[in-house]
């Protein structure tokens, strides 16, 4: 490092100023910076402390793993929506042999959607699972499912909040999809 230091020094004092190694390029004091932290609240709880009609959608978005195709993990993930007008929609994941041709649960869900129609609009979602691992971690769902929940949110202009649930009851909840995706990419980059 200090080889690299000199080095550099003497070209700066023999008028090579533009001509740095990397290191001498990202030396903080050459710099201009802002470093911001992201933070989000999350709530953690059990099945048993939630709201009653929160509990049933839960208990819905379990059942709904009955309805998973996976024969390949037998990891069936189960996705239960509740609607502004009070319906509740499902979904569960479906793989296939040809591995990128499945879908998740929550994907499959939303596709039968249109965030544009009222009716359709979510105002909480809930998802759990069944399988061959440990029961008390609450699943959380992927990148490109927390993309596609995003878009729902984004269209409906209401907020929609995730319950991510595990079998023995215990559940995570963020209030606001955009919470689980900082950085996102949405219909504002097209602009
Ligand atoms: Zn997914």
């Amino acid at each position: 490092m200090y080889l690299i230091l000199f080095y550099c020094k003497a070209l700066s004092n023999h008028g090579f100023y533009y001509i740095k190694c990397y290191y001498c390029r990202v030396q903080p004091e050459t710099m201009s910076r802002l470093m911001e932290q992201f933070s989000f609240p999350f709530y953690k709880t059990t099945i048993a402390e939630l709201p009653e009609r929160i509990r049933q959608l839960m208990q819905t978005a379990q059942d709904a793993t009955n309805e998973a195709y996976a024969p390949y993990s037998n990891f069936k993930v189960g996705a239960a929506a509740l609607l502004a007008n009070g319906q509740v929609k499902t979904g569960s994941n479906h793989e296939n042999a040809s591995y990128p041709a499945g879908i998740c649960a929550e994907r499959g869900l939303l596709a039968s959607l249109n965030p544009l129609i009222k009716n359709d609009q979510i105002t909480a979602l809930a998802v759990t699972y069944m399988g061959d691992v440990n029961l008390s971690v609450p699943i959380s769902p992927c990148g490109i499912c927390r993309q596609v929940i995003l878009e729902q949110q984004l269209a409906q202009h209401a907020p929609i909040t995730l319950y991510m649930g595990c079998p023995d009851g215990n559940v995570v909840y963020v209030e606001d999809a955009t919470n689980l995706l900082p950085f996102y990419f949405s219909s504002d980059n097209l602009k």
